[in-house]
């Protein structure tokens, strides 16, 4: 009996690294997929939507009064919508945005509510 206890012990090591293998297999597709879905999202236009109008979003930060906006957390040359706690993708050129949804945003885009991402 106590001959089988080192078995069932790698036994048990063995299928939490099998699942744990089986777990991050739907996480990457689901980030996949959450990139190439984004891909396909209308981009918010900053000349014609309403809510890009009032939160001064501009597809290239650098054309947005990022100083102005006076937003803590880094120096405005550095705040763009990839480092912002909104964007809801970590990979894309255009990524979705829960101030947007429904739409795209540019990684290097800015918005007056920038935050910070948090970690
Ligand atoms: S909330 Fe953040 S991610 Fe969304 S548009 Fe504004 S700066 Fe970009």
């Amino acid at each position: 009996m106590s001959e089988n206890k080192p078995m069932n012990k790698s036994r048990r090591e063995a299928m939490k690294v099998m699942l744990g293998g089986l777990a991050t297999v739907p996480l990457m597709n689901l980030v996949g997929m959450a990139a190439a879905q984004a891909e396909e999202l209308p981009r918010v236009d900053a000349a014609t939507d309403p809510t890009a109008k009032a939160l001064k979003y501009s597809e290239d930060a650098t054309k947005a009064d990022r100083a102005a906006a006076a937003r803590p957390g880094l120096a405005p040359e550095e705040q763009h919508c990839a480092n912002c706690q909104f964007v809801l993708a970590d990979a894309g050129e255009w990524r979705p945005c829960s101030l947007f949804p429904g739409k795209a945003v540019n990684e290097n885009g800015w918005c007056a509510s920038w935050t910070l991402k948090a970690g």
